[in-house]
């Protein structure tokens, strides 16, 4: 086992006592600058009656008000373009991004310069938790748009030192050509592209197994943890992978260390996490599962205070053997509150259902996953698209045979020609519920 490497090893291996006492002084600051000069929380906080000096500890924190994403995309509508969360003058701001708006109206972040160095160092915790370290040469293979995600991860690795490779609006055979003659180590990207870079490595045959490529960052898709894709990823690239998780709202709060697989430790030294029950808010009991709520530290300038993530999680019992005292999520994020579905009476994530299929196929096959009704029953039919003619067979036996096993759920999967379904690049939207959309 390699030496672990901590960004700060002092607030990392804290104790729990410490590390509350931590978020306390950070919080109270918050608090203070946020009351006295962001038009957004002050209104929000004098509707309640309620003054930071109220708040004496972190067992107060319950006494705020939640913040939801509505409450924001409300105020940027009656407040164009940037609403009321600004605790300074707009002269100050720097960086400048945007939610993806697949569910609303996208809604705009500013970052001044000292939050956009907070947010710089959050990724340097996250860098180092997957081992990441000088020398490593971290090429990013997507165009820089306004979505934070990678952004975040850039800063951090020129904080650390890191070496970095961009490349642009280039295509995937460039890219790889580029990781391939720059021995590029890293790559931060979503699984989706992950594994598209694998089948275009695939078309040319470029050995991608044996390059130097030995980290993938992975985000921007929930789920990668729960297995299927991931093994998948670690196989054809022949290197681990990192989740990392974090929302434009709130910046990156999550990330997977080198010794815990299957959990993603809560950047608690940044980030305050309250879990609780997403129908009434309330705390739930341990080890159940409930909604992460989250206030980041380091943000003032444009905060985010028991901002309601809407993603499930549920909280691993004890420490991590890497040394954090970070709590760690099980599973990382296991869905979002509004992708549960009900099939057949089994609350289901769909992401559970394409970890599954994508477990089985390989580079070059296609996948798309459907729920309907047929005379008031629900029925999933899952179309797959085969290169290999020869595996077609047993892979339609061996998919219906697994789900059951695992979810109890009788599916159909059909095969269907190559060039039926949607490819996708980046995040991939392989499941649709046509249940919604009145198709009865
Ligand atoms: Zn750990």
């Amino acid at each position: 086992m390699d030496k672990i490497e901590y960004f700060d090893q002092k607030v990392e291996t804290a104790s729990r006592d410490e590390m509350a006492m931590l978020q306390f002084q950070k919080l109270e600051i918050l608090l203070k600058k946020v009351y006295t000069s962001n038009p957004f929380y002050r209104n929000k906080f004098k509707n309640l009656g309620i003054t930071p000096s109220e708040i004496r500890s972190i067992d107060d924190l319950h006494k705020l008000p939640f913040t939801t994403k509505r409450e924001f995309e409300e105020d940027q509508e009656k407040h164009p373009p940037f609403g009321t969360n600004l605790t300074e003058p707009l002269e100050n701001y720097v960086q400048y991004h945007q939610t993806s708006g697949s569910t609303g109206k996208p809604i705009k972040f500013l970052d001044t310069k000292e939050s956009w160095e907070w947010r710089g160092r959050v990724a340097c915790y996250v860098l180092k938790g997957a081992g990441v370290k000088r020398g490593d040469r971290i090429l990013f293979p997507f165009n820089f748009g306004p979505y934070t995600a990678f952004w975040v991860i850039y800063e951090g690795a020129y904080q650390l030192g890191i070496l970095i490779i961009p490349t642009g609006g280039w295509n995937s055979l460039q890219r790889l050509e580029c990781i391939i003659e720059n021995k590029a180590t890293v790559i931060p990207t979503t699984p989706t592209y992950a594994l598209g870079l694998a089948d275009t490595a695939n078309e040319h045959q470029i050995n991608i197994a044996n390059s130097s490529v030995r980290i993938l960052m992975l985000s921007g898709e929930p789920g990668a943890l729960i297995s299927g894709i991931k093994e998948k990823l670690q196989r054809l690239w022949n290197a681990r992978c990192f989740d990392y998780i974090g929302l434009t709202e709130v910046g990156t709060w999550g990330f997977q260390c080198t010794e815990e697989p299957k959990g993603v430790h809560i950047l608690e030294s940044e980030f305050i996490a309250e879990i609780v029950a997403p129908e009434t808010g309330m705390p739930i009991k341990e080890g159940e599962v409930g909604e992460l709520i989250l206030t980041n530290l380091g943000r003032s300038c444009m905060p985010a205070v028991r901002y309601r993530t809407g993603d499930l999680v549920k909280v691993k019992k004890g420490f991590c053997g890497c040394g954090r005292t970070f709590r760690i999520l099980e599973g990382g994020v296991l869905g979002r509150k509004d992708e549960m579905i009900i099939i057949k009476g089994v609350n289901l994530f769909p992401n559970v259902l394409t970890n599954i299929v994508e477990s089985h196929i390989l580079p070059g096959d296609n996948y798309q996953i459907e729920v309907y009704k047929e005379r008031g029953v629900d029925e999933i039919a899952i179309k797959l698209e085969m290169k290999e003619e020869g595996r077609r067979e047993g892979i339609q036996r061996t998919i219906r045979d697994e789900i059951k096993r695992r979810l109890n759920l009788r599916v159909e999967v059909k095969i269907v020609p190559m060039g039926t379904l949607p490819k996708f690049d980046y995040k991939a939207k392989r499941f649709i519920d046509r249940r919604k959309e009145g198709h009865v």
